[in-house]
């Protein structure tokens, strides 16, 4: 439960899941918001006016058919409560803001890490880049790695391996 221990529940989740019929048409951004929490820059972020709150201290709402998968709100998003979810084939892919340095590098392998920092599987760097963050005049790093697409509901970070030299 989110106010015990930071992991929301089931149904909690259940509440902002894109469908895998969405997931697998291109990437979707779901929130894992559900406290209500002063906050609104994901709003401010969407060009396509899919996030919606009805209150500054109400939770957000995704429209995931208005979602184009940009990544601006998980950028903007000052809690990484935002991730974007896509299913192709077999694997599963997540974007999210990556704030430690220094940066992985596209094709490293890293251990996929489910919400209480508990290995689920192996997982591979995807892309690196970088949008507007939450000031817009700052950058924040995102990072997209894949994994088995089964995990795509467990998987919410990664740990990176030992590095030569690091
Ligand atoms: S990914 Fe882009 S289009 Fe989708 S909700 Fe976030 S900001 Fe809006
Ligand atoms: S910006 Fe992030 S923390 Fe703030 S309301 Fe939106 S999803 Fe929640």
């Amino acid at each position: 439960m989110i106010e015990v221990d930071g992991i929301p529940t089931l149904k909690e989740l259940e509440t902002s899941m894109p469908s895998m019929e969405r997931m697998r048409k291109k990437p979707v951004a779901m929130h894992e918001c559900y406290q209500d929490i002063p906050c609104d820059p994901c709003v401010h972020s969407c060009p396509t006016k899919a996030i919606s709150m009805d209150s500054l201290v109400s939770t957000p709402r995704i429209d995931h058919e208005l979602c184009n998968g940009c990544g601006l709100c998980v950028a903007a998003c000052p809690g990484i409560a935002i991730f974007l979810l896509e299913v192709k084939g077999d694997s599963g892919f997540l974007t999210l803001a990556y704030e430690f340095v220094p940066l992985p590098q596209q094709g490293e392998v890293v251990d996929g890490l489910d919400r209480y920092g508990k290995e689920v599987c192996e997982a591979r760097v995807e892309r690196v880049f970088s949008l507007p963050g939450i000031d817009k005049k700052t950058r924040t790093s995102l990072v997209r790695i894949s994994f088995p697409a089964e995990k795509i509901m467990e998987v919410r970070f990664f740990r990176r391996r030992a590095q030569s030299g690091s």
